[in-house]
């Protein structure tokens, strides 16, 4: 057996063996560095560097298949396939297309032991559950505002962005969001994680290091929920995929441990940070996100204080507008005084709220979401619109939660 002797090595291969033990063979590949990669290869008794060329098989030239890579003798392949390991990428099963351009894609994962069995819940074909990425080809401005403009002219997609799901479902039950109605399924894996991103990076054929490239973790799920699996997927996509984390941003909905952890982590694997602000003061906070009562503003702002910033780095405040509840201009005023208040050098996404079945609140009008940004803007507060992005597909910030009808 590879497995265990390899488990010994690195944390990251302990779930292997629970999948192994659930179905008795299927052991995913991907998901594993190349620190990783090389022990199961010294298991195999195969020199170290055949673990590298896999890392460089699976990650950079993107092969989804045991069987395309060449660079690996045949032999060894084949009692790689004996022992039950396989690449094991997360597949686009269903894509579903905007007319803006937009791409929702509910990926594939199989993990079997950690299957949920919600009754009616339709994501699960045969043992296989499927969670949501988005593939922006320009953007939606919510990547906006790191100084950096669009490069190269003539590509179809030049700011291309995609929103990356963490977990399936959410626990955090923010009132405006559709994705809490499904309650938290269960936290993803780290290839599962990383997995999606490679997935579309495939499909649309980006050259990683040629084409840029932004990824935002604003997808389903609370990712410092979920930290050890997000940063080891994090690490996966700088490291092995090759992706720069300055062009990412994960938001979180302001779980202090969590941000209090990421305020650690070294600065080559850090993305940019982006806290779900959606009120002016903590009693609004509070009622539509009931998080705010275990972590109020301050808190939040206390724990974001400690990370070490890159020249030029703003932490940027996402801001849902909710008719009559958070877009009054009273609203805004406060909003500019807060921001102020923290010191920071911040910026403000203003996201008009997306509308969902069963969720009890109305779309900000036009004009009041241009009075909030020009209220912003007038106190001087760096603030940006984004653009609702596949509304007609449900692809949309809080819209995600698989909805198959597209
Ligand atoms: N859980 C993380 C990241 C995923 S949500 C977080 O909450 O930050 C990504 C963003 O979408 C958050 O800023 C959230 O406030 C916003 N959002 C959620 N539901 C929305 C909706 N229905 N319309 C617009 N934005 C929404
Ligand atoms: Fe979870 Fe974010 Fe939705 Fe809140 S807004 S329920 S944290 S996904």
């Amino acid at each position: 057996m590879l497995g265990p002797a390899v488990t010994a090595h690195t944390s990251q291969l302990i779930r292997l063996d629970a999948n192994s033990a659930a179905e008795g063979s299927r052991k995913p590949l991907f998901g594993l560095d190349s620190e990783a990669l090389s022990a199961l290869m010294v298991a195999a008794g195969e020199p170290a560097w055949r673990g590298r060329q896999m890392s460089e098989a699976i990650y950079r030239q993107r092969l989804a298949e045991l069987d395309v890579i060449t660079t690996l003798p045949l032999t060894l392949r084949q009692r790689l396939a004996a022992e039950g390991w396989e690449v094991g990428r997360p597949r686009i099963a269903q894509a579903f297309i905007s007319t803006d351009g937009t791409e929702r894609y509910l990926v594939e994962c199989r993990t079997p032991e950690a299957r949920t069995e919600a009754p009616g819940d339709r994501s699960i074909v045969a043992g296989v559950e499927t969670v949501e990425t988005v593939w922006m080809p320009e953007g939606d401005e919510g990547e906006a505002g790191d100084g950096s403009e669009p490069e190269e002219a003539g590509k179809s997609w030049q700011r291309a962005t995609i929103c990356v799901s963490s977990q399936v479902g959410c626990a955090v039950n923010c009132q405006f969001c559709l994705t809490a109605k499904l309650g938290l399924q269960r936290n993803l894996t780290a290839g599962e994680i990383a997995g999606q991103v490679v997935a579309v990076l495939d499909r649309h054929g980006v050259e990683v290091g040629k084409e840029r490239v932004n990824l935002v973790f604003m997808g389903m799920g609370e990712p410092f929920l979920n930290y050890d699996n997000f940063m080891a997927a994090v690490r996966l996509l700088v490291k092995e995929v090759g992706l720069s984390p300055q062009r990412m941003t994960v938001s979180t909905s302001g779980i202090v441990p969590g941000i209090e952890r990421f305020a650690e982590e070294p600065p080559e694997v850090r993305p940019k940070v982006a806290i779900s602000l959606n009120a002016p003061n903590d009693a609004i906070r509070s009622e539509v996100m009931p998080i705010n009562r275990k972590w109020p503003i301050e808190a939040v702002v206390d724990a974001v204080r400690k990370i070490r910033l890159r020249p030029r780095e703003r932490i940027t405040f996402e801001y849902v507008l909710l008719g009559g509840v958070t877009d009054r201009p009273e609203h805004a005023a406060e909003v500019a005084r807060l921001v102020r208040r923290t010191g920071l050098p911040v910026k403000v996404n203003l996201i008009a709220w997306n509308p969902g079945p069963g969720v009890p609140y109305a779309m900000p009008k036009p004009e009041a979401v241009e009075a909030f940004k020009r209220a912003l803007a007038a106190e001087g507060v760096p603030v940006y619109l984004r653009r609702p992005r596949g509304r007609d597909i449900f692809a949309a910030c809080g819209q995600l939660k698989r909805t198959v009808e597209g």
